[in-house]
């Protein structure tokens, strides 16, 4: 009777273990739902359960226990409660097995996983390495051993603290433990490492830290990959990128430089990382933004490449021309540009050569490696004749002449070969034939291999230069007008002269010769007929000397003779004298003839002068010398003409000092009529008064003429005559006509005539009271300016004498065209008439042929009374000579009339009225 019961306890306990372990799953999300049979099953357990509990606590059914019925139903409900517990009892069975294999299953998985991660730490192709929290390797894979250069995993691990990885750069190490103490992770760590066997490989290293529950770091688990390759491929794309020539650049979407290439940053001037700091739009040139932005954006749009011109802005503020080519790359764009500014540049040099080639005035012409010619320029066809189709083709040689032999070319062709240069000096032959010289820079045009290809000729026409090189190397040694060596040549001939001489022991004598009195020549003949009478004179000249002998003109009358023979003083004199007897020759120089004279000047090497320059100092001193002693005179040099030169010198700085502190004064020496012994002139002679003496004439006129300054000391005498005249007529006194000497400088003068018609006019007195003595040479031109101007002195009504007549070559017959009415004969004619023959019949002549003409005669120097006995013999008219009178100072002379009036008979009168 416990068996149903018994049953019906278990079955009831196994539901509740199903129920309990149901929950339990579903709480332990695990999917052991309950299945449809399962539930068929438990839903006929309850039921059976339930029945065998009906039958249990039936009434009265414990009362009847004994019965077969009561055994019947016992079987029955113990049947119900065992098969209720079956039902129960095998669900949860089936599930309990389900678990254990399900754990199992996991347990074989997690094996698997295990394998599978070993296999791939082993195997795989990063670095990979376990280390301790304080950076002991604990483990690491055969790839990591590999990189570091070892051949076994096990002889990297145990590696001392952080040590696995051998940093090349120091520091870097302690970069790396500083991030991941701070972090705990690291990637993409790039640094360079020192391999075992020294090799430098770069690597990259990724690492986090293990952390336990607490949070401390008990590990590392990190890789390392070998980056080497792809570091060195980035560097040669670097490199690439940086020698490119053409602009290489990477834009982000914005347009900022991303990275720029050297190019780049030498055609812009900025460096990368400026560049970095701006943008691509706002480099670019305003005009070309709106055009950049349009191709830029076609990019966005799924263009894959554009092209676009588009000038940029470089650091200094100017625009280079950029061809930009631009493709999207992820994010970014890369951009290509050439540099357009050097091309352009290219293209207006271009321009501009043919331009120049155009317009040049030289001729270009342009050959192949073999002279053929393949272009010419305008300029060319101007200076040759030839038009380019003439000569296209045609070989260069075509012009040249034969002044160049064979060997100049083949030296021109080696020197054009081998520097690649030749210039000089070319005669060609133009297309009439005629001979033209050029200038020629020949170059020669090479290939990239260094090979001719062209040759480029530029030349110029230098004819006119030539033939005017050759008149200037002309000009520059000869005297255009005479043909004579000029004064240029005449300095290096003489130096050679001297230097020859110096060695031989030989003479060389050098004569000046200078025409007396050109410039009047000049100035009353016109400069046409002067420079005629030159060029006679010149040659002239040339035909006295020998042909190693040099005749040169020197100055505008002055000639020199190098005469390099060795001759003495003698032959010297001699030889100079002949040169003035062919120069006092007269000359026909146009219709007129003329006569001239001249000075020669002489000094001889090594006799008066140790150098060239010395020996022409010396002869222009003797030839002044010559000046001073008359015309057509000649003079050899003596030592002391140098001392008289430096004299002359202080004498002209005295004469001008005389001049301002008017130390001149005037004497006057009377003139006697022979026939009424009458004073009847005086001549007016200048005195120079110095503290303790009277300075005559004769010591400073000389100098005074030759610097000039007769002229202001003739302006003076004219006026202190005038002031004589008037203090004379306010004393009462009539003076004789005064004769005043002129100097032919004054003369010449052309204000002269208005100077004396001005100082007469200041004075008030008459003209008729003065007489102009004019020396021979002074007149002797008879040219019309010179008598005109005589006419209009004597038309004033002064009285025109001639000076020293007899000492000068002026014909008689010559003087009878000039309005002169008095005659002077020299006073060395008149101091010999009495003991020389020969004067005494010139005086006589001159005196006779000068009634003929008739002039008064004036005797001077009359100083016995055998002389006045000659003169008044034949006939002279006058005598003026320390017979009658020495020159009397003003107050003396006055004295002087006084007296002769009273003792023959007076000339004066009284200007009270009364005769004396
Ligand atoms: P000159 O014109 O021939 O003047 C005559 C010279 O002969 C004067 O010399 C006079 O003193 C000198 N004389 C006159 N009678 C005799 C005589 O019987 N015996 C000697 N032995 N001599 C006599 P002075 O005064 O010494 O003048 C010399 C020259 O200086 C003048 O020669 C004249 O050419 C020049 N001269 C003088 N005064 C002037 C002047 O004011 N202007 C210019 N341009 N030349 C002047
Ligand atoms: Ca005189
Ligand atoms: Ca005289």
């Amino acid at each position: 009777m416990w068996t149903p019961t018994i049953l019906g306890t278990a079955a009831s306990l196994a539901a509740v273990v199903w129920v309990v372990a149901a929950i339990v799953d579903r709480l332990g999300r695990r999917r052991l739902a309950p299945t449809p049979p399962e539930i068929l099953l438990l839903a006929a357990s309850t039921i059976l359960l339930l029945l065998a509990l009906q039958t249990l606590w039936e009434p009265g059914a414990v009362g009847r226990l004994d019965s077969e019925a009561v055994r019947e139903a016992m079987g029955l409900r113990s049947a119900l409660a065992a098969a209720a517990l079956l039902g129960f009892l095998a669900p949860t069975l089936w599930r309990i097995t389900a678990r254990l294999q399900a754990h199992r299953h996991r347990l074989l998985e997690l094996e698997r996983a295990e394998e599978g991660y070993r296999r791939l730490f082993e195997h795989s192709s990063e670095g990979c390495y376990l280390a301790t929290g304080d950076g002991r390797l604990l483990r690491v894979n055969q790839t990591f051993a590999r990189l570091l250069g070892y051949e076994a995993v096990e002889s990297c691990v145990g590696t001392s603290q952080w040590a696995y990885v051998p940093y090349l750069v120091p520091g870097r190490r302690e970069q790396l433990v500083a991030v991941l103490q701070r972090d705990g992770t690291v990637a993409g760590f790039e640094s360079q490492i020192r391999r075992r066997d020294g090799s430098v490989a770069w690597i990259s290293e990724s690492v986090h830290a293990v952390r336990a529950a607490d949070g401390s770091i008990h590990g590392y688990e990190g890789k390392l990959v070998d980056i080497t390759a792809t570091r060195q491929a980035d560097e040669q794309r670097r490199r690439m990128f940086d020698l490119s020539q053409d602009v290489l650049c990477i834009a982000s979407a914005d347009g900022k430089f991303v990275q720029a290439n050297a190019a780049l940053t030498r055609a812009l001037g900025y460096s990368e990382s400026e560049l970095k700091r701006l943008s691509f739009t706002e480099l670019l040139h305003p005009e070309d933004r709106l055009g950049a932005a349009v191709e830029l954006r076609r990019l966005a749009l799924g263009v894959p490449i554009v092209n676009f011109l588009a000038r940029c802005r470089s650091k200094d503020s100017v625009y280079r021309s950029l061809s930009w080519t631009s493709v999207p790359v992820g994010g970014v764009c890369y951009m290509i540009a050439r540099d357009l500014t050097s091309q352009e540049r290219i293209e207006r040099q271009l321009r501009l050569a043919a331009t120049v080639f155009e317009t040049a005035t030289e001729a270009v012409i342009v050959t192949d490696a073999h002279g053929r010619i393949l272009k010419v320029n305008p300029a060319f066809t101007a200076i040759t004749g030839y038009r380019e189709d003439e000569v296209l083709g045609q070989h260069q040689r075509i012009f040249s002449s034969d002044r160049q032999d064979e060997g100049f070319y083949e030296a021109m062709g080696h020197v054009l070969q081998t520097t690649g240069h030749w210039q000089g000096e070319i005669w060609n032959r133009r297309k009439n034939g005629e001979l033209y010289a050029e200038w020629l820079s020949m170059a020669s045009v090479t290939d990239g291999a260094g090979r001719i290809v062209h040759f480029v000729g530029v030349f110029s026409d230098i004819t006119r230069r030539k033939r005017d090189e050759e008149r200037i190397r002309y000009q520059a040694n000869f005297d255009v007008l005479t043909g004579l060596v000029n004064r240029w040549q005449f300095q290096g001939r003489l130096e050679q002269a001297v230097e020859r001489a110096r060695r031989n022991h030989g003479r060389i004598s050098l004569l000046i010769v200078d025409i007396d009195h050109f410039k009047f020549i000049n100035d009353s003949l016109g400069h046409g007929s002067g420079d005629a009478l030159l060029k006679e004179v010149g040659q002239r000249l040339t035909t006295c000397v020998r042909e190693n002998d040099t005749v040169a003109r020197i100055g505008g009358d002055e000639f020199a003779i190098i005469i390099s023979e060795s001759r003495d003083h003698d032959q010297v004199t001699a030889f100079a004298k002949r040169v003035l007897a062919a120069l006092g020759e007269r000359f026909q120089v146009k219709d007129s003839e003329v006569v001239i004279s001249a000075c020669v000047g002489i000094a001889m090497f090594p006799a008066h002068a140790e150098t060239v320059d010395e020996l022409v100092r010396n002869a222009a001193t003797a030839m002044s010398h010559a000046k001073e002693q008359g015309r057509h005179t000649l003079q050899l040099y003596t030592d002391d003409m140098a001392t008289r030169a430096i004299e002359r010198f202080q004498l002209e700085a005295s004469l001008r000092r005389a001049l301002e502190q008017d130390e001149f004064e005037l004497h006057f020496q009377p003139q006697v009529d022979l026939d009424t012994w009458r004073i009847v002139g005086a001549e007016a002679l200048i005195r120079w008064r110095q503290k303790d003496r009277l300075v005559a004439p004769g010591e400073f006129i000389a100098e005074a003429e030759a610097s000039g300054l007769i002229v202001p000391i003739g302006d003076w005498v004219l006026r202190a005559v005038c002031r004589q005249i008037v203090a004379w007529q306010a004393a009462g006194i009539a003076p004789p006509r005064i004769g005043i000497n002129l100097s032919f400088k004054q003369f010449r003068k052309p204000d002269f005539l208005a100077g004396v018609k001005r100082t007469l006019a200041e004075a008030a007195i008459d003209a008729n009271g003065l007489q102009f003595e004019l020396t021979e040479s002074l007149v002797m031109h008879d040219a019309d300016a010179v008598i005109n101007l005589l006419e209009a002195i004597r038309d004033l009504g002064i009285e025109l004498a001639i000076d020293d007549f007899g000492t000068g070559y002026s014909s008689l017959n010559r003087l009878k065209r000039l309005p002169v009415s008095i005659l002077k004969i020299d006073r060395s004619f008149v101091s010999e008439v009495t003991t020389s023959q020969g004067d005494a019949e010139i005086a006589s002549a001159i005196i006779a042929m000068a009634h003929s003409l008739n002039l008064r005669v004036v005797a001077e120097g009359v100083e016995t009374e055998a002389q006045l006995g000659f003169m008044r013999a034949h006939g002279c008219d006058v005598i003026q000579g320390y017979h009658v009178s020495k020159p009397l100072a003003a107050d003396a002379f006055t004295e002087f009339l006084l007296g002769w009036g009273r003792k023959h008979g007076p000339r004066l009168v009284s200007v009270k009225g009364t005769a004396a």
